[in-house]
């Protein structure tokens, strides 16, 4: 088969994906690719140090659905999370296009990108990245401050915070520092912030890369619900406890989308 061929027929696989949605996919019948909330388009990314060039993506194309829980799977080094950071907008494509809700990242300024962000994207990291010195309400506020449409008294924020806090069940941490929480507790503290503004999509990194296995159990639990609530969740994992719960896995190979699978059948 050639590779035209090859690309074109992945791309149809990809699209069959998303039109036959997900379990998890809050659309109404008939919808198909329509109802695809992120949307790659030949996807490319070449990193470039002085003379040295990696060619960490090499054209990806896929359309994730709206509600679903995807992951994004495939040995290291790869372009998993090079993938994700440009779905996520935080780095920018050498060629080819993002869009989310038919947005295309490639038509907006770094500021606009940065709403989009804002407003409806939540990211959470392996290695939780919350603020040392802040408290666990403390960490979920700042998320806030840099929405420019989002709630505006701190006495919104703080009621918000805490209604997060409650929803990842650590309410009664809402003052400790992150020094004082448990790996799990961290991380479910970083869960809450993604969520502060109520974004539509949660992009996660490694989410359970560091921690202990009850931990995990207890993020994994606390994201089957959160997906529950509507969400579309896309998680970067190695974790087979969490790509085995995924709706739809996404491959990558060499910087290529190598495989989409659906609940165990590949497309
Ligand atoms: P994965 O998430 O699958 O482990 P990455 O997307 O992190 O893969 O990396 C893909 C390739 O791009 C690797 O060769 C990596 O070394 C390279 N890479 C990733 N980020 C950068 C960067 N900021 N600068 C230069 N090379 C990078």
């Amino acid at each position: 088969m050639s590779k035209d061929i090859n690309a074109k027929n992945k791309d149809m696989n990809t699209k069959t994906a998303a039109a036959q949605g997900s379990q998890g996919a809050r659309s109404t019948q008939g919808d198909s690719v329509a109802d695809a909330i992120i949307k790659t388009q030949d996807l490319v990314k070449t990193y470039r140090k002085g003379k040295i060039e990696t060619r960490a993506l090499r054209g990806v194309s896929m359309e994730i659905p709206r509600g679903s829980f995807s992951c994004i799977v495939g040995p290291s080094g790869h372009g998993k999370s090079t993938l994700m950071h440009l779905i996520g907008g935080l780095d920018r494509a050498t060629s080819g296009d993002v869009s989310i809700d038919g947005i295309s990242y490639a038509e907006l300024s770094d500021n606009e990108l940065s709403e989009l962000r804002a407003s409806k994207i939540g990211f959470v990291f392996q290695f939780f990245n919350l603020l040392q010195n802040l408290t666990a309400l403390e960490n979920i506020e700042t998320a806030m401050m840099f929405n420019k449409n989002g709630l505006h008294s701190a006495k919104e924020q703080r009621a918000r915070a805490l209604e997060l806090l409650e929803l990842v069940g650590l309410s009664e941490k809402a003052h400790a520092k992150p020094y004082e929480l448990s790996g799990g507790q961290q991380q479910r503290v970083s869960i809450a912030r993604a969520l502060a503004n109520d974004p539509e999509i949660l992009l996660m990194d490694e989410p359970t890369g560091n921690l202990d296995s009850k931990s995990e159990d207890e993020v994994l639990d606390q994201l089957l619900y959160i997906h529950k609530t509507g969400k579309t969740i896309v998680i970067v994992t190695h974790n087979t406890e969490v790509s085995d719960r995924a709706e739809l896995l996404y491959e990558v190979r060499d910087g290529r989308l190598n495989s989409v699978t659906r609940k165990g059948v590949t497309l």
